[in-house]
């Protein structure tokens, strides 16, 4: 298209169907199916702190520099069954903005900017030359219906699609067995409780030996994929590798990069 014809068409648009970012409610003026203003997308970035090796948690500056594979207390206290969790940046802001219109006002096209930012945490994992099973975090079937889709499975999908290599996504290996009450609020030991028993491997026969890659849209405390992690390795998985689009941080010291563009 010419660009004065689409310079028209777009003040057109705007004209009879104006619009406003969902996240900072700024006037939209270019046609996107992502109801987002260009300020919000620049503000995401991925997060730059040292990261403990195996969960992904931010480690304090001194204590990473002196040692590049540094694990945070929780690891060391005890140490995780997955490998390493990898995250592209802390679950706050802009980030956290774009997942909630996903998950919870159900705007589609955000999956897709969502996938491309998994798919820039899962190629910088050392995961190359693997041959990986992608296994979303699975929902409950009664969630799944209410939704209408699993944020999880969405995301993975379209950053399977801008990733190179052996990754086959397999959505049906690990089910939710019961509903689960959400795990805000709780206390870790609560957490572990709430989904005793929750998830199950329904075809073991397509994890024994396998490595595997899980995916969702946020590691809050790791409870969840610790749990996932327990039945995948129980069911004879080999190796469990875990990435998420956002990560909750304890000092919250990452949040301030997400902090929505003025
Ligand atoms: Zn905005
Ligand atoms: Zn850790």
């Amino acid at each position: 298209m010419r660009a004065w014809i689409r310079g028209a068409a777009e003040s057109l648009f705007v004209t009879f169907f104006p619009s406003f970012c969902r996240l900072c409610h700024a006037p939209l003026t270019n046609i996107s199916r992502l109801p987002v203003c260009e300020a919000c997308l620049a503000a995401v970035r991925p997060v730059s702190d040292a990261l403990c090796a195996i969960c992904g948690e931010q480690i304090p500056g001194p204590l990473a520099a002196s040692a590049p594979e540094a694990l945070c207390g929780l690891c060391r206290r005890s140490r995780p069954e997955y490998v390493q969790a990898r995250a592209f940046g802390g679950y706050a802001g802009t980030l956290r903005g774009l997942i909630h219109l996903l998950k919870y006002e159900q705007v589609r096209p955000a999956a897709k900017l969502l996938g491309g930012l998994l798919a820039e945490v899962i190629a910088e994992m050392p995961l190359q030359g693997r041959s990986l099973l992608v296994v979303p975090v699975p929902l409950h079937k009664s969630k799944a219906r209410q939704r209408g889709f699993n944020q999880a499975e969405q995301i993975a999908r379209f950053a399977l699609r801008q990733l190179a290599g052996n990754l086959q996504l397999n959505s049906r290996v690990l089910e939710r067995q019961r509903p689960t009450s959400p795990q805000i609020g709780l206390t870790r030991h609560q957490r572990r409780e709430n989904l005793r028993g929750a998830f199950r491997v329904v075809v073991p026969e397509e994890v024994r030996g396998r490595e595997i890659l899980l995916v969702d849209d946020v590691f809050t405390t790791g409870t969840t994929v610790s749990a996932c992690t327990r039945v995948l390795r129980r069911a004879g998985a080999s190796k469990i590798w875990i990435a998420t689009v956002a990560r909750t941080f304890k000092e919250g010291a990452g949040s301030a990069v997400y902090s929505q563009a003025a």
